[in-house]
């Protein structure tokens, strides 16, 4: 086939253990899914998932044991780190029921969901969408995917973010609102789930600035670290 351009290349995703990589195919968030998140952004904790989506050319991949760069975006004066569990999709599904809905992962990366507060917060008062404060480029770190045999018990691990060092975000995956298997349901009955989705599970509380210089280091227990630098 012959193309006008050069198509962009397949985005993946590193797995420990394996040669072979995870092809991305959409990118799925949660919003407000830890209680103390919900409340420091002004809501009660208490309402029905809701999501949003990334590119997913906005992943900023950082192998094991590497320090990412992660560039300051355009536009924004108050650029917020959100730690997050990934979901790696390993077999697609629509309508899939919470009790079966373990089966389709892969494996569980760590992932930030990072956000250019100023620009969301003006877009949640006009009742616009969310894009561009949560979508541009390079708002999407993400470390390799461990597969699920090699994970643990993902549902009791401790989730954190140190910002220079010093704990910025600490909770557990066990305070998700909606749990993993639930957030699966759930957009599997709004979209044909793929093999190659990522989903980012929602952020505990503590969410607040980095700027250029500041070191994340980021981690979900049971999984590889992330570490970035911001430029
Ligand atoms: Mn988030």
């Amino acid at each position: 086939m012959n193309y006008l351009f050069t198509p962009p290349p397949v985005v993946s995703v590193p797995v420990l253990g394996h040669t072979e990589r995870f092809p991305v195919h959409r990118i799925y968030c949660v919003g407000r899914n830890y209680e103390d998140h919900a409340k420091e952004m002004g809501f009660t904790g208490r309402e029905s998932p809701f999501f949003f989506i990334k590119p997913t050319d906005a992943l900023v991949v950082v192998n094991a044991g590497e320090t990412g760069t992660l560039p300051y975006p355009s536009l924004t004066h108050n650029f917020h780190h959100e730690i997050e569990l990934v979901v790696a999709i390993g077999k697609g599904g629509k309508n899939i029921q919470v009790a079966d809905a373990m089966a389709h992962i892969y494996g569980y990366a760590v992932g930030l969901d990072m956000t250019r507060r100023d620009l969301q917060n003006d877009m949640k008062k006009q009742s616009r969408p969310w894009c561009i404060g949560k979508a541009f480029d390079a708002s999407a770190p993400i470390g390799p995917i461990t597969p699920v045999a090699q994970a643990g018990d993902i549902t009791q691990a401790e989730i954190f973010v140190q910002v220079n060092g010093t704990d910025r975000q600490r909770s557990q995956v066990s305070k998700l609102i909606w749990n993993i298997a639930e957030i699966i349901a759930h957009v599997s009955t709004a979209w044909a789930l793929q093999p190659g989705d990522l989903i980012y599970t929602g952020t505990p509380e503590g969410v607040a600035a980095v700027v250029p210089g500041d070191t994340l280091h980021g981690g979900v227990s049971g999984l590889q670290s992330i570490s970035l630098q911001v430029a």
